[in-house]
């Protein structure tokens, strides 16, 4: 039997090349149709979701426990561990093969397995159990440090030892389309003699992949490299909001809190680690050589095309504001992950890690407006007289991403958030 990741692979599902969801992607989500039935798990192709549920009935899966495919969430798949996320993957690509009759010719299956994607509502694709949050871009560290600290203080003595980060909030993780509410706080800007509460006035996005945890691992116990890509089960796109102001006045001496804590976004499709394998690179040479502990044998990096458009309320369509790569960070998730759990910290089944703002060398692979706008300083024009530093009420904002084959793409789809006024 062919590889899924098989580049050579067609389905009997006509799929565009553009399309982010071919046969060699099969991403796992949790949608609900017009059927009234309850959100459950499904697999994007091409403009259509097939329903795992319904393949699950019919007694075509390899996974034979009803309730892990008619959840809510993904967490119960998740939970059976790589062996089963592999040999779910392998069958669903065989069924979806353009030489295999055995779904392609049963139309009473299909009529029930194959839900356009236009008819579906998108969900939550886990529940988040812990969420944390890296900080493992250098171009991005780098940038914010020259703003800050200058120059010559750019990177803090521990950044090259370690990747950095810190406990979000699971609570407010939400998924795709969600509108995101204007936080209010504390602010107090270095001019201001004492500090006052309102509506955040320095709004920002965050371009980052979020790491989805499969497996868990007990309290007390270190994570080998190996371990722990095991436990990955896949990545989505992650836009980490920042209330900018907010951050500056709060963040000494525990790092950031509210300013972090009241919307995450993230993408409804999950991309497994299998279907990235592919597209694994070298990340950047890590000088000096990190503690024994965070050595990595194998490149543990993605070649994965990253993109932001914002969209104010009265433009038709948004312009880009950043085109980068997930390859650029100089932390791997393998090594966010083993450092996670290195004091002894047990991970949890739906555990989300950010990587981090993800930027890069060049001034148009920023991944936030800090940087796009050097901290105010230079606004964009995003149209006809529309000019930006940090994001306005009803501006929309959307992150892309996908990794480019041969004829084929393996797609992330989009995460989007619009911002309401403050109440
Ligand atoms: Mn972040």
């Amino acid at each position: 039997m062919p590889h899924p990741n098989d580049p050579a692979l067609r389905s009997f599902i006509p799929v565009d090349p553009a399309s982010d969801f071919p046969i060699q992607n099969l991403p796992y989500g949790v949608f609900s149709a017009k059927d009234g039935l309850a959100p459950r798990v499904g697999v994007a192709i091409g403009d259509y979701v097939l329903d795992l549920w319904e393949l699950e009935q019919d007694c075509r899966l390899p996974v034979t426990d009803l309730r892990i495919f008619s959840a809510s969430t993904l967490n119960p798949f998740m939970a059976l561990g790589p062996k089963a996320w592999s040999a779910t993957r392998a069958r669903i690509s065989e069924l979806l093969r353009h030489d295999n009759p055995e779904l392609r010719e049963n139309p009473e299956l299909r009529a029930r397995a194959l839900v356009p994607m236009a008819q579906v509502t998108l969900h939550m694709p886990i529940a988040v159990s812990g969420y944390t949050d890296f900080y493992s871009s250098r171009e991005h560290a780098t940038n914010v440090g020259v703003m800050f600290r200058g120059k010559d203080n750019a990177l803090q003595p521990n950044w090259l030892h370690m990747p950095i980060g810190y406990n979000g909030r699971a609570s407010t993780v939400v998924v795709s389309g969600t509108k995101v509410r204007r936080p209010r706080g504390q602010l107090k800007p270095p001019t201001a003699e004492a500090p006052s509460f309102g509506p955040c006035r320095r709004l920002d996005f965050e371009l980052e992949m979020g790491v989805v945890v499969g497996q868990p691992s007990p309290m007390g116990e270190m994570l080998s490299e190996a371990q722990a890509e095991a436990m990955i089960f896949g990545f989505v796109l992650l836009n980490d909001w920042s209330a900018r102001d907010i951050q500056q006045w709060e963040y000494v001496p525990l790092g950031p809190f509210q300013a972090k804590a009241f919307a995450t976004s993230i993408s409804p499709w999950v991309v497994t680690r299998e279907a990235l394998e592919p597209f694994r690179l070298q990340g950047p040479v890590q000088e000096p050589v990190p503690l024994p502990y965070l050595r990595q044998a194998r490149p543990n990096n993605y070649d994965l095309e990253l993109d932001v458009a914002l969209r104010a309320a009265d433009m038709n369509d948004g312009l880009r504001i950043c085109r980068t790569n997930f390859k650029y960070m100089y932390w791997s998730s393998v090594q966010q992950l083993v450092h996670h759990a290195s004091s002894g910290c047990a991970m949890n089944v739906g555990d989300l890690l950010g990587s981090g703002t993800i930027s890069g060398p060049e001034k148009d692979q920023r991944g936030s407006l800090l940087e796009i706008s050097w901290n105010g300083t230079e606004p964009i024009e995003l149209a006809g007289g529309i000019k930006r530093t940090f994001l306005e009420d009803g501006d929309s904002l959307v992150m892309r991403g996908w990794c480019q084959g041969d004829g084929y793409r393996v797609g992330f789809g989009e995460v989007e958030g619009t911002i309401v006024a403050a109440e």
